[in-house]
């Protein structure tokens, strides 16, 4: 194989994580409330789920039914609000082409939050369906560097953060290259998301602002400078003002930083 050949399977084969919505809490038309794709060898984890999450994912360019799992970081309504939206999608887009999920979907939070996502889901009575698949609810603990889930593709781990409720960050490592990327999710800047950063080829760090819960664009890249991450992208910001935010972030890290910009992929 060439040289050429081989930069172009890896670039078939690498993973990257595309943002379906970028906004904190309050969204505006133009964007939706952060949630994420990641994706690797056409199949995709989907972390958090908010707004219209199958139409989000066609526009991305990814199969909604191509999903290894969701994970939610955590109880709040920007975070979750679209789970009901997801599963009714998966199960009509599966019906309508041919193609209805035969096995368990897969769901993966801190038991906390399984036991709302699960009331939440009832009450739709979803599994009174036709058809409808089932639901495996799996507990992530709590730990730094959990392991959350693991197949040859990527390995999965998790660790709490501060926020107002229960809230985990993600590590998705890529097993053949070594290669990270950690998402924070929703935290003050912590040192358990600074542990579980720790050399990451891409940290996507909440930037909603200081105040116990939520981070600044400038402590977020101060906190990725002493994780030595080598690209840091904020996210989770007020997309009604970004101003300053970008220069602000660059006074305390040295390697390339921006602003998360939804349907875009960031490959790590
Ligand atoms: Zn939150």
């Amino acid at each position: 194989m060439s040289a050429e050949d081989q930069g172009r399977q890896l670039e078939l084969t690498a993973p990257y994580v595309t943002p379906l919505g970028v906004s904190a809490a309050l969204a505006d038309m133009d964007h939706a409330n952060t949630f994420l794709a990641v994706v690797r060898g056409g199949s995709y984890w989907l972390i958090d789920c908010a707004d219209n999450p199958v139409g989000r994912l066609q526009r991305a360019g990814i199969d909604p039914l191509a999903v290894r799992g969701v994970i939610l970081t955590h109880f709040h309504p920007d975070h979750v609000y679209g789970l009901p939206s997801y599963l009714v999608g998966l199960y009509l887009t599966g019906l309508q082409s041919g193609r209805p999920r035969h096995i368990p979907l897969a769901i993966y939070a801190r038991p906390e939050v399984l036991n709302l996502a699960q009331i939440m889901v009832g009450l739709f009575q979803l599994q009174e369906w036709t058809r409808m698949f089932s639901i495996d609810y799996r507990p992530i603990t709590m730990d730094v560097g959990a392991p959350v889930a693991e197949d040859d593709d990527l390995a999965i781990f998790s660790a709490p953060t501060h926020h107002s409720v229960p809230s985990i960050a993600l590590r998705f490592v890529a097993p053949d290259t070594g290669r990270s990327f950690v998402y924070s999710s929703d935290t003050s800047p912590c040192p358990e998301v600074q542990t579980l950063a720790w050399g990451a080829a891409l940290l996507f760090h909440e930037a909603s602002g200081a105040g116990y819960g939520h981070t600044s664009a400038a402590e977020a890249a101060a906190l990725g400078s002493r994780a030595s991450v080598a690209r840091l992208v904020l996210i989770h910001y007020d997309t009604s003002n970004t101003h300053g935010l970008l220069k602000s972030a660059r006074a305390h890290f040295d390697g390339p930083v921006e602003l998360a910009r939804e349907f875009e992929r960031y490959s790590w």
